[in-house]
C-alpha cells in the first residue's frame, strides 16, 4: 500500500462535526488502500486563544513555556480526530510531534526540522492505523518542545511525507491556487498544475496561498504537493516541478498594500554608509533605486508604512510617499519569454498609469503604484494577460 501524508488546518478542525467530516475523509482514502498519516493544526483560533492565555499572566512570557502552551493546541486536535476515527470503527493513534519523531533545532518559537524518526509512524502504518499527528511542533535536543513558527503545520506535513516517500496533501479552505486572490476576483482561475517556486514567488510577493516554508522543504525533497479544499471531493492544484507543458506566460498576479516608498538626496554620504544605518536599525527595506538628477544623487527605496517611525528617527532628510502598493506578476515561463516587460509598459502607458519603480526577479515583475489605482492595475494586467 502507498503512503500519503494529509493534513488539515485549524479551520477544517474548528468543532466536533467538522472534525467528525475529516474523520470520514480519512477512513476513506484508508480504504482506498492508503496507509494515512494525518497532520492536523490546533482547533479554529486555538493558537490565538492560547498567546492570550498567556499574556494574562506575563506580558512577555518565556518562550520556552509559551511553545509549551502552544503545542497544547495541536494535541487537543490530533486526539480529538483520532477519536473520531475510532468511533467510525477504524484503528488510529494520535502522536504528539516527539512522539512521531521530530527533532528541531533554533530558537523557541521558530524552530525547524532537523530529522524526523518516523520508525513508529511506520510501525503503526503496518499494524492498519490511521496515524494522526500534531503539526506545528517537535522536541529539540535538551528534550524541550518547540513550535515551528505561525502556519508550521504545513511544513510538518511536508517534512513527513519526504521521510515517507509520498505526497503531502494540504486540505484547506480554499479550492487550491488560483491565479488572483477569489476574494479580490471573482472569475479568476484555479491553476491545476504550478511549479514550486512560482508558488514560493506568489507567497513572497503577497498571495495568500501557502506558507513558503514548506513549498521550500517539498522543493528540496522533490515531494509533490497537492492543495485542495478540505471536503476533498473538488480537483485541487497540483505543485511541484515546472511542467514542460506549455502554459501562460504570467500564471498569477497578486498585491501587497502598505509600502512606503522613501527617497535621499545623497550630500556627503555612500550609499553603502545609508545602507549600513539602515540595516542597524533593522529597517525592512525592498526595491533599492538610484537616481541622478542634475548631477545630483537619489536614492530611493521601498519599505513598509510601519518603519517610517524608525527611518524618520535616523534623519530628517528622507521624504516619504505612502499610500503606494506593489502588483506582481509571476511566471516562470519568464525565463525564456522575452516582451514581457514590454507588454507591461505599453499597458500601464496606454492607460495612463502613473508607477514609481518596477523591480524584477528571473520569474517575476513587480510595480510600486499608488494604492488607489492598485485595482486598476490588477484588472488590465488580468485582461492583458488572459488570468
Ligand atoms: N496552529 C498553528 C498556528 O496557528 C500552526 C498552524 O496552523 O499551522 O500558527
Ligand atoms: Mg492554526
Amino acid at each position: 500500500m502507498n503512503n500519503v501524508v494529509m493534513k488539515f488546518g485549524g479551520s477544517s478542525v474548528a468543532d466536533a462535526e467538522k472534525i467528525k467530516k475529516v474523520a470520514k475523509i480519512l477512513v476513506k482514502k484508508k480504504n482506498n488502500l492508503k496507509n494515512v498519516v494525518c497532520v492536523v493544526s490546533a482547533m479554529g483560533d486555538t493558537t490565538d486563544e492560547l498567546i492570550e492565555k498567556a499574556k494574562t499572566i506575563s506580558e512577555n512570557p518565556s518562550t520556552r513555556e509559551l511553545d509549551m502552551i502552544l503545542s497544547t493546541g495541536e494535541l487537543i486536535s490530533s486526539s480529538l480526530l483520532a477519536m473520531a476515527v475510532q468511533e467510525l470503527g477504524e484503528k488510529a493513534i494520535a502522536l504528539t510531534g516527539e512522539q512521531a519523531g521530530f527533532k528541531t533545532y533554533g530558537r523557541h518559537g521558530f524552530s525547524k526540522i532537523l530529522d524526523v524518526d518516523t520508525t513508529l509512524i511506520e510501525e503503526k502504518l503496518k499494524h492498519g492505523y490511521i496515524v494522526i499527528v500534531a503539526g506545528f511542533q517537535g522536541r529539540n535536543e535538551s528534550g524541550d518542545i518547540t513550535t515551528l513558527g505561525r502556519g508550521g503545520s504545513d511544513t510538518s506535513a511536508v517534512a513527513l511525507a519526504a521521510k515517507l516517500s509520498c505526497d503531502a496533501e494540504i486540505y484547506t479552505d480554499v479550492e487550491g491556487i488560483y491565479s488572483v486572490d477569489p476574494r479580490f476576483y471573482k472569475d479568476a482561475k484555479k491553476l491545476d498544475h504550478i511549479s514550486y517556486e512560482e508558488t514560493m514567488e506568489m507567497a513572497h510577493l503577497g498571495a495568500k496561498v501557502i506558507d513558503p516554508r514548506a513549498v521550500e522543504l517539498a522543493q528540496k525533497y522533490g515531494v509533490r504537493m497537492y492543495i485542495a479544499l478540505n471536503t476533498a471531493d473538488v480537483l485541487g492544484t497540483i505543485i511541484d516541478k515546472e511542467d514542460l507543458v506549455e502554459q501562460s506566460i504570467i500564471r498569477s498576479v497578486s498585491a501587497v498594500d502598505g509600502i512606503l516608498l522613501v527617497t535621499k538626496k545623497l550630500v556627503d554620504q555612500s550609499i553603502a554608509d545609508l545602507f549600513s544605518e539602515l540595516a542597524n536599525e533593522e529597517i525592512n527595506i525592498d526595491v533599492i533605486n538610484e537616481t541622478l538628477i542634475d548631477g545630483e544623487k537619489y536614492v530611493s527605496f521601498t519599505s513598509l508604512v510601519e518603519e517610517k517611525n524608525k527611518i524618520e528617527n535616523i534623519s530628517e532628510d528622507f521624504s516619504f510617499i505612502e499610500n503606494v502598493s506593489k502588483v506582481s506578476l509571476i511566471g516562470n515561463a519568464m525565463r525564456n519569454e522575452s516582451g514581457v516587460a514590454a507588454r507591461i509598459f505599453n499597458v500601464l502607458n496606454a492607460n495612463n498609469v502613473k508607477f514609481y519603480q518596477v523591480s524584477t526577479s528571473e520569474i517575476s515583475v513587480s510595480i510600486i503604484v499608488d494604492t488607489q489605482d492598485k485595482n486598476k492595475v490588477m484588472e488590465l494586467f488580468i485582461r492583458e494577460f488572459n488570468l
